[in-house]
């Protein structure tokens, strides 16, 4: 099994567009600082990279699947190109209502994913920029990093906020080192008990 890095797009990998608008062409697409660095720290640390996005701008007409298939098929190149792979995207292009069970908060893109790249998704993180991809990650067994302006408090229920993609890589890494680290001396003290007791 594998463990995934689910990233939200907009907000995490890119800029957003202002509010009611969409990143619909790649003239649009402001790669935000550190993403480079920090998806090929994910790869080091065995993660693989999947993008979970809302794209509701496909039911709206504004987008059509083949152009915005080919937008992320771009931003797979150039981010490739400076070594940051991207393994898939997922993307739900279906208005909120009716809902369907891949829009974020729902967990459909991940556990599609999830079957499709043999995650593990106990050992998987989601990064979003909002509450619903905290949501969706949790309503799929994932911890979970929510990136925060400085004026946002957020609310609480991620496992760890952190203020840009790169922040919440280290953060993640470092927590996994942590656990891993207590794995060890928990190990090592049982081993020790044992041999206290041979005497
Ligand atoms: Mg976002
Ligand atoms: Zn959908």
């Amino acid at each position: 099994m594998n463990k995934a890095a689910f990233l939200d797009r907009d907000g995490v990998i890119n800029r957003k567009a202002r509010k009611g608008e969409y990143i619909t062409r790649w003239e649009d697409v402001q790669f935000l600082p550190g993403v480079v660095e920090a998806i090929a720290l994910l790869q080091q640390a065995e993660f693989r990279v999947i993008v979970i996005t809302n794209q509701r701008c496909v039911a709206k007409g504004l987008v059509t699947i083949p152009a915005l298939e080919s937008l992320h098929q771009r931003m797979r190149e150039e981010l490739g190109k400076c070594g940051a792979v991207i393994d898939a995207f997922y993307y739900c292009p279906h208005e909120m209502l009716p809902a369907c069970s891949c829009r974020k908060p729902a967990a459909g893109m991940l556990l599609a994913a999830s079957r499709e790249h043999a995650i593990d998704l106990a050992a998987s993180w989601m990064i979003g920029d909002s509450q619903i991809d905290v949501e969706a990650g949790r309503n799929a067994g994932c911890r979970t990093v929510r990136l925060l302006e400085e004026d946002d408090a957020g609310d609480g229920r991620a496992d760890l906020v952190a203020a840009s993609l790169l922040d919440a890589v280290r953060r993640m890494i470092e927590q996994e080192e942590a656990h891993a680290a207590k794995r060890i001396s928990g190990r090592a003290h049982s081993e020790g008990s044992a041999d206290a007791a041979d005497h």
